[in-house]
């Protein structure tokens, strides 16, 4: 719900610009606590290139804290409640979720637009939410140093939408972080991941998720009735080397790392069925100028690495939802407030993007080179302990730091 000012200005208290995991359930999480709230998303709808599908413990526990986890496990979904990795022929198990709290044990496979449309729709049951749809953001309104809303474009002409306080949850190629020109750290990434479809089939492994070989790695996302498979390559090698080699040398590295895909890899017929993600891990020294601050993807682009992005995304979203609410309602929200959130959030963000780094070096040390793998020693030694099996699912699972859902949604 936004009041209209003008023809082409609204005014609402949040206006958050971006709704994938972050602006979502921010929106829905202030809307509950009684917030006059806004998401701006760029898109017609939720469908769009894949970003992800893990919807892990930690994410599951807050759906039961807000009652909505019955409603959200009827949505189709796979379930895993063990992690493991190939590395040449054996199979290591990771992580081991069976001892987290119950009902959030383990890993949903859910595609992300049906948790988006799931979280979206409870949100608009709430009189204070708006999802203002084909609303691209393209600059911020600003004035002495301070935020007072954005510009969009929609289909309808530009708008203004002036806001108490403004959150990017624009992701990682930021509109909202460019133009506030807050500094960011590049932690670098020496990865990139082609994403593409194959078919599956009910005899294939349901649990083959990650398998590194022959100086290559492919993540294989059980949907269903198809693998989304992530093939892990070097930085820019893309251009460089793979296209350059052909297709059929393409189908044949897939087929070499994991043989069951042999009679579907002529399924990938034309290169424009693989999606090039650019991987990068980085961070803002600053999440916040006063009326704007950044969450999410805006505030710290994560790797795909452990699938772990969406969730702290949704768990800065908790942080920023528990520590705004009450100033947002009494429009007393300082940068001292700000700088909360970030403080909250930043330590999480640190240790995840540090291990998504450590796990990039420990990639890059066989990836180009095309031998048989030799499985790396740490985890042989330690993937038969069953505590490691249950630290790593704490880890991937509820996160450093796990946030929770403030009772009535702090009213
Ligand atoms: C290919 C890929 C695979 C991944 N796999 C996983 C995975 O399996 N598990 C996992 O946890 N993480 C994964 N990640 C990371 C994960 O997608 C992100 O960390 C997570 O989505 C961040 O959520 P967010 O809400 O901050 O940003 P995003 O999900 O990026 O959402 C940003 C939203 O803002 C909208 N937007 C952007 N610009 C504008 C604008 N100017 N105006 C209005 N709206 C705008 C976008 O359309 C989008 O809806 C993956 C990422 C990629 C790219």
């Amino acid at each position: 719900m936004s009041a209209i000012l003008s023809p082409g200005t609204l005014s609402t208290t949040c206006c958050i610009v971006g709704g994938g995991p972050a602006g979502i359930m921010l929106g829905f999480l202030l809307a509950r606590s009684g917030i006059q709230v806004t998401v701006l998303e760029k898109h017609k709808d939720f469908f769009r290139d894949f970003r992800g599908d893990t919807i892990h413990p930690s994410t599951l526990e807050l759906m039961r804290e807000l009652g909505l986890l019955e409603a959200f496990l009827a949505v189709p979904h796979q379930e895993m409640p063990r992690l493991s990795v190939s590395f040449g022929n054996r199979s290591f198990p990771l992580a081991d979720f069976s001892g987290l709290p119950a009902q959030a044990n383990f890993i949903t496979l859910m595609p992300q637009w049906d948790f988006l449309k799931f979280l979206s729709t409870q949100a608009a049951q709430l009189p204070t939410f708006s999802l203002l749809l084909e609303h691209e953001v393209i600059g911020l309104i600003k004035q002495n140093g301070r935020i007072l809303g954005v510009q969009a474009n929609t289909p309808n002409g530009p708008v203004e939408i002036r806001a108490g306080l403004t959150v990017g949850c624009d992701g990682r190629q930021s509109i909202v972080r460019s133009s506030a020109e807050l500094p960011v750290i590049d932690r670098g990434a020496p990865i990139d991941v082609l994403w593409f479809r194959l078919s599956r089939s009910t005899s294939d492994p349901a649990n083959a998720l990650g398998n590194f070989n022959y100086g290559a790695g492919l993540i294989l996302i059980n949907r269903g009735d198809y693998f989304q498979c992530g093939y892990i390559i070097a930085k820019d090698s893309f251009a460089s080397t793979i296209k350059p080699a052909g297709l059929p040398a393409f189908r044949q590295s897939l087929v070499h790392l994991v043989p069951f895909l042999t009679d579907r890899v002529s399924e990938i017929t034309a290169w424009d069925q693989l999606n090039l993600l650019s991987v990068q891990v980085n961070r803002l020294q600053r999440w916040h100028l006063p009326g704007l601050l950044c969450i999410g993807d805006a505030a710290h682009a994560m790797s795909p690495v452990g699938g772990l992005g969406i969730n702290l995304a949704i768990q800065d979203a908790v942080a920023a939802a528990n520590i705004l609410a009450g100033p947002l309602r009494s429009a007393l929200v300082t940068e001292i407030t700000l700088a909360h959130v970030q403080s909250r959030r930043e330590f999480p963000t640190r240790v995840t993007q540090a291990f998504q780094v450590a796990a990039h070096h420990l990639l890059t040390r066989f990836l180009g080179n095309p031998g048989a793998i030799k499985p790396p020693l740490l985890l042989r030694l330690l993937s038969p302990i069953a505590l490691f099996r249950r630290t790593t699912a704490r880890f991937i699972g509820l996160g450093v730091r796990p946030e929770h859902i403030r009772p009535h949604g702090d009213r």
